[in-house]
């Protein structure tokens, strides 16, 4: 089983010309609500991707969590560790101009209750084959988390999304850290995404930094081995990194080998880069299979 430590968000977008300036109103275009949050997006993945997965976060008494709690649970999901809390669900407000700038206000309402690990998340964890974590929930649970699981030898899978400093007790407890190059780049401190990277094996045995359409690049023991992308034509590229996650760990847990998943990963986010949006954009395992056969 494969548990996803992380956040669930409800992204409500909209679609203008000119956004509005201070004290301004102006007349939106379209409207729409999109379940997302890193931690429910690489859930959703690794489901679809045919992983056994439990969940666990938090979502407010309210209909966006019970949305985001039933599109979890109909992928099959195990949500009995998702909580509900006392603030609303996390919220994305987006902003999406004419000219596709956005601008992005977060909310993290009941993800920013999530502040230490339970019982219930200890026997999650401690029957987890993988344990995959990003940092959109407070970053002390994360450290806890990480630590939780590395101290008995459950492979831990980082997104270090958002990018922010790292404490390198967290790293060090981390065996698959997946960046993308900006993130790389911050943690490293060097501009160089490779050489980012490799800077970060002293402290992660293995890193994946990804590099949009030109795939990724997987440094381990002192080897770089790339990861080719698929040649697509993209659409929208929102969660194609937590697709890659999600699938990866979908791989592994399914008995591949670290390149193997990764074959897996690129190709199921190459599917999801061709549709809009963060969760619909998501393959099947048959999907992932049928493209893979073809490629
Ligand atoms: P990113 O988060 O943008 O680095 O993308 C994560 C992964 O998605 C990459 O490592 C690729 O495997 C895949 N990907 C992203 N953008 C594209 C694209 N335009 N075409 C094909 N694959 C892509």
């Amino acid at each position: 089983m494969i548990a996803v430590l992380g956040s669930a968000n409800l992204d409500l977008v909209v679609t203008v010309e000119r956004a509005p300036g201070r004290g301004e109103t102006v007349t939106g275009r379209t409207f729409a609500t999109l379940p997302g949050g890193k931690g429910a997006n690489q859930a959703l993945a690794a489901a679809r991707a045919g992983g056994d997965v439990a969940f666990l976060g938090a979502v407010g008494d309210d209909d966006f969590g019970r949305r985001i709690r039933e599109l979890l649970a109909d992928a099959g999901v195990d949500v009995s560790g998702l909580a509900v809390s006392d603030q609303p669900t996390g919220t994305a407000h987006i902003t999406v101009d004419g000219t596709g700038d956005n601008s992005i206000v977060v909310v993290p309402g009941a993800n920013g209750t999530v502040t230490a690990l339970t019982d219930a998340h200890r026997a999650t964890i401690d029957r987890a084959e993988l344990l995959l974590l990003q940092l959109e929930l407070p970053l002390d649970l994360v450290v806890e988390a990480a630590r939780y699981a590395h101290a008995r030898e459950i492979p831990v899978v980082l997104t270090p999304a958002p990018a922010v400093p790292l404490p390198e007790e967290l790293l060090e407890a981390v065996d698959i850290l997946v960046p993308n190059e900006h993130e790389a780049a911050l943690l490293a401190g060097i501009d160089d995404p490779i050489a980012a990277a490799e800077q970060l094996t002293r402290l992660c045995d293995d890193v994946v930094v990804t590099l949009g359409a030109r795939g990724a690049a997987w440094l381990s023991g002192g080897e770089t081995i790339p990861v080719p992308a698929f040649p697509v034509q993209a659409v929208d590229t929102t969660a194609a990194g937590d697709t890659f996650v999600g699938v990866m760990a979908a791989g592994l847990a399914g008995g591949l080998q670290l390149g193997g998943a990764l074959h897996r990963a690129s190709a199921a986010a190459a599917l999801s880069v061709q549709r809009p949006g963060a969760s619909s954009s998501m393959p099947d395992r048959a999907e992932i299979d049928a493209f893979l056969a073809e490629a």
